[in-house]
């Protein structure tokens, strides 16, 4: 038997490094044997890596963020070995309503590659993948931008959601709370949909993720230091910010969307609350604001995200990544994130030996 390097999550903060198969085709309908060259730790895997009482089957593969080679197509199939591809994770059943609707989140059966219940993971040298869910990476595109595509179409998604036509985008006041991964990927799609960064502002407490973030050329504070609000309205000629996008996922930032927004202004939380969404009443009644919830993508979105990045429209997109790690050392990388936040935004790690190696002159 064939064996790969593969990072499984054996239980709270327990990464390991193992031996384990190389997966067969017959892991998914439809396998393609994809050799990864890099994948991104996403929040949501931060998560089960530190939770406390895993509801999930262990070990598990982990890793949903990933791009790589085809090593291995089915005959008939429309790629074929060495194709540069990058990977929508989601796993849906195909057959419900949501699934025929274009909303492939509210799947019942949604799972995801590297997640629990899915199989395989991106934080390993080889996994199958469906072929519908691969696409070709253009030429024009890096194997590392690649792995960004995935967050990038979570930001999409949350920019559809507040259903403003692009041609209307550069007249929006826009508040985005948290800076991270997420708020990242938010902004770089509301400046791809054509936002005016003047007239949009992002809270981060932490002080390298502002600097990266004002490379958009966009207002960007501290909510523990900063009257988050006055600035909002400062913005908008005192009526409030027209649209909000919660991106931290705390009770305060709910509070302070709230209050920063203008009368039947949108919030849309794109944050994973580990709590009740607590909102305060008053300024939600007054207001008439308008909730809504943002998560993942749809599988037409994820490719208009890669489309979105051949075509250039995500600038400074390169400045999200904060640091490259090797397989062996994804514990390692797991507790950069954890400990040192403020040094982060996204970490890749590669189980190719030879992206990490530095070539000697
Ligand atoms: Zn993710
Ligand atoms: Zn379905």
């Amino acid at each position: 038997m064939e064996l790969m390097r593969a990072a499984r999550l054996h239980g709270s903060n327990d990464l390991r490094v193992e031996d384990v198969p190389v997966p067969d085709a017959t892991q998914c309908k439809e396998g393609v044997l994809v050799e990864v060259e890099w994948c991104g730790i996403c929040g949501s895997d931060l998560h089960l890596y530190t939770s406390d009482a895993p509801k999930f089957q262990q070990p598990f593969m982990m890793g949903h963020e990933f791009c790589g080679v085809v090593r291995k197509a089915f005959p008939g199939s429309t790629l074929e070995e060495g194709d540069r591809v990058v990977t929508n994770p989601t796993l849906t059943c195909e057959e419900c309503f949501c699934c025929w609707s274009g909303w492939e989140p509210q799947c019942p059966k949604l799972l995801f590659i590297g997640l629990p219940g899915g199989h395989g993971g991106g934080l390993s040298e080889f996994v199958t993948v469906q072929e519908s869910k691969l696409h070709k990476i253009p030429d024009n595109i890096g194997f590392e931008s690649a792995a960004l595509v995935e967050p990038l179409a979570v930001g999409l998604h949350a920019v559809r959601k507040a259903e403003v036509d692009d041609k209307d985008w550069g007249r929006k006041t826009v508040l985005i709370l948290g800076g991270g991964p997420v708020g990242y990927a938010v902004l770089a799609n509301l400046m791809a949909a054509g936002a005016d960064p003047g007239r949009l502002l992002v809270t981060e407490p932490t002080e390298r993720r502002l600097k990266s973030l004002q490379s958009f050329g966009v207002r960007v504070l501290s909510p523990d230091k900063d009257d988050i609000v006055k600035a909002c309205k400062e913005l908008s000629q005192g009526e409030g910010v027209e649209v909000a996008f919660d991106c931290a996922g705390k009770t305060e930032s709910a509070g302070t969307a709230m209050s920063a927004m203008r009368p039947r202004g949108t919030y849309i939380n794109v944050a994973f609350w580990g709590s009740n969404l607590i909102v305060p009443f008053y300024d939600f009644f007054k207001k008439e604001v308008t909730c809504r919830s943002s998560m993942a993508y749809s599988g037409d979105e994820f490719r208009e995200a890669l489309d979105l990045m051949a075509q250039g429209k995500y600038r400074s997109i390169g400045n999200m990544v904060t640091a490259r790690y090797p397989l062996e050392n994804a514990q390692e990388a797991f507790h950069q994130l954890l400990t040192r936040r403020e040094d982060h935004i996204k970490i890749l790690v590669t189980p190719k030996v030879s992206n990490t190696t530095p070539v000697a002159a």
